[in-house]
């Protein structure tokens, strides 16, 4: 069993919903105080009054992880609801769909602005905070798109997946000497609100396409979360762990076919 992370200060991007509205819950079950970030305040704060009354320690905060300012905003709101700061989970992403041939460099700047860009600002304005803290916990929710696969629609967003990677590696560096690990985790297909807005056919064919045949729970992303945020994984920096189902396993169709 891992040590307990009750009391822990964490802060989530993206968990008005999703797989950030899973780590938050998980983590709050747990004893943690967390954060809920979102741009939508009302959804964050329905969020945090679920935690609550569930009998976990939430609050609410609007921010749009694409801004610099919003990210030092959330940063002293951690301060102000929660104490400091000792856990950052960079979760907050989106992923609409574009073909090369018709993506408009707006639509990439959007998507590199939220997934990468919001992934660098989220650490870069709770750096201050977990240094006072003492060291800290980042974990970034990446994906197997980009780093591992690709899907036809998601070049701008799977280049934003593997620039979270490549973010993380020199981070971890850096941030080695303040006690701050940064881990990614690089989820499947999870069962999401995000997820379920791609359709019926692309849920159904994509869970066929899977070994374990089922799309994964954000709960099996929070458990992974809170691995990388245990007192058990303070020698684990700059790495990756897919969860996925065995997804990115199969070297074709037929592999499929033969179980
Ligand atoms: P989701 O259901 O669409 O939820 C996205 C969350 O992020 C919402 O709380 C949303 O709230 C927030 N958000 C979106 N843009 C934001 C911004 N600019 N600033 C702050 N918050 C923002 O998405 P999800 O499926 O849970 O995905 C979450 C993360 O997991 C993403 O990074 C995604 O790339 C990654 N991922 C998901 C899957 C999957 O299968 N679901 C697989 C691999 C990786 P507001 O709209 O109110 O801002």
């Amino acid at each position: 069993m891992l040590t307990s992370i009750a009391g822990k200060s964490v802060i989530v991007t993206g968990s008005s919903k999703g797989i950030g509205k899973g780590i938050a819950g998980v983590f709050a079950e747990k004893g943690a105080k967390v954060l809920i970030v979102g741009r939508n305040l009302d959804s964050a704060q329905a969020t945090a009054a679920e935690i609550n009354a569930a009998g976990g320690t939430a609050a609410a905060f609007s921010a749009d992880v694409s801004s610099w300012d919003d990210m030092q905003q959330m940063a002293e709101a951690a301060v102000e609801h929660l104490g400091g700061i000792d856990i950052l989970c960079c979760n907050a992403g989106i992923f609409p769909d574009a073909k090369l041939s018709e993506m408009t460099p707006e639509q990439w700047d959007e998507v590199m602005g939220v997934n990468l860009k919001g992934t660098f600002l989220g650490v870069r304005a709770c750096l201050p905070k977990m240094k006072e803290s003492g060291g800290g916990r980042v974990i970034v929710t990446s994906s197997i798109t980009g780093p591992i696969t690709g899907y036809p629609g998601w070049c701008h967003y799977g280049a934003s997946k593997s620039g979270q990677l490549g973010f993380l590696k020199t981070a971890a560096i850096e941030l080695s000497p303040h006690k701050i690990t940064i881990n990614a985790i690089m989820p499947g297909n999870i069962e999401t609100e995000g997820l379920d807005d791609l359709g019926e056919e692309y849920l159904q064919k994509m869970t066929e396409s899977i070994p374990m045949k089922k799309l994964g729970t954000v709960e099996d992303i929070a458990y992974a979360a809170l691995f990388f945020a245990s007192k058990e994984a303070a020698y684990i920096t700059g790495q990756t762990l897919v969860v996925d189902g065995g997804q990115v396993l199969p070297e074709s169709l037929m592999a499929l076919e033969e179980i």
